[in-house]
C-alpha cells in the first residue's frame, strides 16, 4: 500500500472512535438499537464478508507461490520446523504468563457468592449452547483433529471458512508437487499463481480503503448492544488480569523481534498497526489475515515466501492471546468457585490451553467455546463459563490483536533464516 496523505491506521482509529461515540449516543434512544442493526451494522458485515471472501484465494495463491518458490524440500522442512517450534514456544510462554498473573492477582476471589449466583442464573441458557458446541468436539476421538486436516473434497473445504487447515493442506500439496515436477511443466502454473497472487493483493488494497467505515460500523453496532456496566464492574479484575497478560505478550514480541530479527519494536508495531486495529474491530484472525500479510510483506519486509507460509498457518494454530486468556479464565472460574488447583492441575492447563488454542477457529468467540475443554480436563465446573460470558467480546477483541501480532512477530523470526531477508520501507 502506498504511503500517501493521512496514514491508514489513523483513519481506522478515527473510524473506531466515532463508532464508539455514535454507538453510545444511539444506545440512549429506544429506536437506537434497531437503527444500528438496520443501518449501521450491515456496513460492518459487508466489510468482514469482503475480508473473508479474499481469505481462501489468498491462502491458496500465496502458499502455493511461497512453497514452490522454495526450490527444494529441505528449505520447506527447515522453515516448517522452525515455524512450529517458535509457535509452540510463544504459546507455552503465553499460557505460563497467564497462570502466573492469575495466581498472583487472584481476580476470582473478589467475586461474592451472590454475584456468582446472579450471573449464573442470567447467563445459563446462552452458556448451555456454547457448552454443547464444545462437548460435541470432546466426543470425537483423540486423532479427530488430525484426521480433519485432510479434506475429502477441496470445494467443501474451501467453502467452509472455519476449516482453513484443510485449504492450507491442499495448497501445501500443490506447492510441494510443483517443486517435484520438472521446471518446464511447473512454469505455467507457477506463473498463473504469481499473477493471481498479485491480483489478490490489489483486491486487499481496495478493500482496505473501506476499512475506516467498516471499523466504524463494527464498533458502533457492538457498543449499542454492550452488556450492563454492573457486569463489567464485577469482572473488572479478571479483565485487568487478561489485559495485563496480553500487554506483556506484546512486550515479549517486541523483545523477540528486536533480539532475533534486529528490528526496532516501535517501527515493527507501527507498521503492523492497521492489522492490529482490524483484529480488534473484527475479533477474527482469519478475517485479518489478508491485511496481516500485506503489512508484513510490504511494510515490515518479510519475504513473501516466508510470510505466505507462516501467516496462514499461524492464523489457524498460533493463538497466544487465546491460550493466555484460556489459562486465566480457567483459574479465575476455579477461584470463583472456591476450588484450589494443585500444581499438577495447573501444569495440565498449560498442555490443554496450548492444544485448545491450536484447535480454536480464527473467528469471534471460538476461544471461549474451546475453553470448555480446558475446564473439563482440569475438573472445573463448565457452568462457570456463565461468569465470563458477558465480558467475552471485548476480551476477544484484545486477544485477537495478540494472536495476529504473534503471527507477524514469528514471521520475522523465521525470515531471519532466509538469505533474501530485507528491511521494509
Ligand atoms: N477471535 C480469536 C481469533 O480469531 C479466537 C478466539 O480467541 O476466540 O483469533
Amino acid at each position: 500500500m502506498k504511503k500517501q496523505g493521512f496514514p491508514l491506521h489513523w483513519k481506522i482509529l478515527i473510524g473506531m472512535f466515532l463508532g464508539v461515540i455514535v454507538g453510545l449516543i444511539l444506545g440512549q434512544f429506544e429506536w437506537g438499537p434497531g437503527f444500528g442493526r438496520d443501518w449501521i451494522k450491515p456496513f460492518g458485515t459487508m466489510f468482514i464478508n469482503a475480508l473473508k471472501l479474499i481469505a481462501v484465494p489468498l491462502i491458496l495463491a500465496s502458499l502455493i507461490k511461497g512453497v514452490s518458490d522454495l526450490k527444494d524440500l529441505s528449505s520447506l522442512s527447515k522453515m516448517g520446523f522452525r515455524t512450529i517450534t517458535i509457535f509452540l514456544f510463544t504459546t507455552v510462554t503465553a499460557v505460563s504468563l497467564g497462570l502466573l498473573l492469575v495466581n498472583t492477582i487472584k481476580p476470582g476471589s473478589s467475586i461474592s457468592e451472590e454475584t456468582r449466583k446472579n450471573l449464573l442464573a442470567s447467563y445459563e441458557s446462552e452458556t448451555a449452547a456454547n457448552i454443547e458446541k464444545a462437548d460435541e468436539r470432546l466426543e470425537t476421538g483423540p486423532l479427530q483433529g488430525i484426521v480433519e486436516i485432510i479434506p475429502e473434497n477441496f470445494i467443501w473445504a474451501a467453502a467452509d471458512n472455519r476449516n482453513m487447515l484443510q485449504v492450507i493442506f491442499f495448497a501445501l500439496l500443490i506447492g510441494v508437487a510443483l517443486i517435484l515436477i520438472p521446471e518446464k511443466s511447473a512454469k505455467p502454473l507457477k506463473e498463473f499463481f504469481d499473477s493471481f497472487n498479485e491480483v489478490i493483493l490489489k483486491i486487499i488494497d481496495i478493500i482496505m480503503m473501506t476499512a475506516p467505515l467498516g471499523a466504524f460500523a463494527l464498533l458502533a453496532a457492538l457498543v449499542i448492544d454492550a452488556p450492563s456496566v454492573d457486569l463489567f464492574a464485577a469482572l473488572g479484575w479478571y479483565s485487568i488480569t487478561v489485559i495485563i497478560g496480553l500487554f506483556l505478550m506484546i512486550c515479549v514480541y517486541g523483545i523477540l523481534v528486536y533480539t532475533f530479527a534486529g528490528k526496532s519494536p516501535f517501527q515493527f508495531f507501527k507498521k503492523l498497526a492497521p492489522a492490529q486495529l482490524l483484529a480488534f474491530s473484527t475479533s477474527s484472525s482469519a478475517a485479518t489475515l489478508p491485511v496481516t500479510m500485506e503489512r508484513v510483506t510490504e511494510h515490515i519486509g518479510v519475504p513473501k515466501e516466508v510470510a505466505s507460509f507462516v501467516l496462514p498457518i499461524g492464523a489457524t494454530i498460533n493463538m497466544d492471546g487465546t491460550s493466555l486468556y484460556q489459562a486465566v479464565a480457567a483459574v479465575f472460574i476455579a477461584q470463583a468457585f472456591g476450588l484450589d488447583l494443585s500444581l499438577g492441575t495447573q501444569l495440565g492447563i498449560i498442555v490443554t490451553a496450548t492444544l485448545a488454542s491450536i484447535g480454536s477457529a480464527a473467528v469471534p468467540g471460538a476461544g471461549m467455546v474451546m475453553l470448555v475443554i480446558v475446564l473439563a480436563q482440569a475438573g472445573i465446573p463448565e457452568a462457570g463459563l456463565a461468569l465470563i460470558f458477558g465480558i467475552d467480546r471485548p476480551l476477544d477483541m484484545c486477544r485477537t490483536v495478540v494472536n495476529v501480532s504473534g503471527d507477524a512477530a514469528v514471521s520475522t523470526l523465521v525470515a531471519k533464516a532466509i538469505p533474501t531477508y530485507k528491511d521494509g520501507e
